[in-house]
């Protein structure tokens, strides 16, 4: 039997209690298994870094949820990203990144890979010539990111997979702003998905966590062992909370979209915002590639003032809108990306636009968002 993603999403890796019935699997929050003779652990468990049965059923939920035969899940997203670098480059290999890549990434790259002689090419995704030109011989991986963070740009996975195949690189897409719901890029090509966890997946900013998910069988059983062999892991409570948030990603993905839709349409009539940053709008450069390969456009929206201190100034007006880093929670956030998420880059090709605000749409009132960010706008 085929199931739906919401069903999935609620079922897979999740089974009643055998021994209870408890519907909800308990929180296996042990370190060890015992074992019943020496050499014949009980189910293969033997100790909650090699295997944990709370992070299984995270693991195979998130893999179905995604369209892949193996997931693994980690202490957070840069984590699950270290794992995948330290996996798949040697010194002297080479990877192409996004040039406005997700702050931590970057610096992943560019300040601890490098070190270890893995070099890197920025190269802008949205143009498919532009990331074919930027491969070399020791390309290991094109690492793409759609929608980017903070600017929403849009990348075409069925393309640049084809560019990764030519190469006989991975291609390996940060799905952490579209979420499995919205975006599924593993069926358009792509050789490794990776999340942050703690954004739309956990989806209400209590837990902290990443994961990859592959189909190879092959790079499954290589990331399974460096994920044992370099251990950073999730623990069992922080997998079962994201369990619990991931059965509601569909409907919360939903109303995230309603809402930024929203907000996009408010922020596009309103006379002080110079530029609306929203895959959803039809000018948008990615508009009709992000309608090819997503379902809808997502909660993010950047927008910009025309001025530094004006921008800063909307992010320290709102009241609902909780300035903070992170997104993809049920609550609204709002953030100045030049010095908060972003100050990282500052200086350096990913530099991003001082008069640009990111906002985090949540799951609010729509009416109450509007008239919050009306006020900030205004004062
Ligand atoms: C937050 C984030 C990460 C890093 O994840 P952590 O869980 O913070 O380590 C990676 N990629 C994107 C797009 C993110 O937003």
């Amino acid at each position: 039997m085929t199931f739906g993603f919401e069903t999935l999403a609620i079922h897979a890796g999740q089974e009643p209690d055998e021994r209870t019935g408890a519907v909800i699997p308990p929180i296996f929050q042990t370190s060890t298994f015992a074992q019943d003779a020496v050499g014949s652990p009980r189910l293969g468990y033997e100790y909650s870094r090699s295997a944990n049965p709370t992070r299984d059923s995270l693991q195979e939920c998130l893999a179905a949820l995604e369209g892949g035969s193996r997931g693994l899940t980690f202490a957070s997203g840069l984590a699950a990203e270290d794992t995948l670098i330290r996996t798949v480059c040697r010194p002297g290999d080479h990877v192409v990144i996004p040039d406005d890549a997700y702050g931590g990434t970057y610096r992943l790259f560019a300040k601890v890979a490098q070190v270890w002689g893995v070099s890197w090419t920025a190269a802008k995704l949205s143009d498919v010539e532009a990331v074919r030109a930027a491969v070399t011989p020791e390309t290991k991986m094109i690492w793409v990111e759609t929608p980017t963070n903070p600017l929403l740009g849009i990348a075409d996975i069925a393309a640049l997979a084809g560019v990764a195949r030519d190469a006989g690189a991975l291609l390996v897409v940060d799905n952490t702003f579209a979420s499995p719901y919205l975006q599924q890029p593993l069926a358009l090509g792509a050789d490794v998905v990776v999340h942050s966890t703690t954004k739309y997946v956990g989806g209400h900013s209590d837990v902290v966590g990443g994961a990859l998910v592959v189909n190879d069988s092959d790079l499954a059983s290589r990331l399974t062992f460096h994920q044992n062999a370099m251990g950073a892991i999730n623990g069992p409570f922080d997998a079962w909370l994201t369990l619990r948030g991931l059965k509601t990603l569909a409907v919360r993905m939903e109303r995230h979209c309603d809402n930024a839709e929203r907000i996009a349409e408010f922020l596009v009539g309103h006379p002080k915002v110079t530029q609306v940053l929203y895959p959803g709008l039809p000018n948008h450069p990615g508009h009709e590639v992000a309608v090819k390969q997503m379902r809808r456009f997502g909660g993010m929206i950047s927008f910009r003032l025309g001025d530094t201190d004006r921008a800063i100034a909307v992010c320290n007006n709102t009241k609902l809108f909780t300035l903070a880093e992170s997104l993809g929670g049920i609550e609204s956030l709002i953030e100045h990306p030049g010095q908060m998420t972003h100050a990282s880059v500052a200086g350096s090709a990913l530099e991003v636009p001082g008069d640009l605000v990111r906002l985090s749409v949540g799951i609010e009132t729509a009416d109450d968002l509007l008239a919050d960010l009306d006020q900030a706008l205004r004062g």
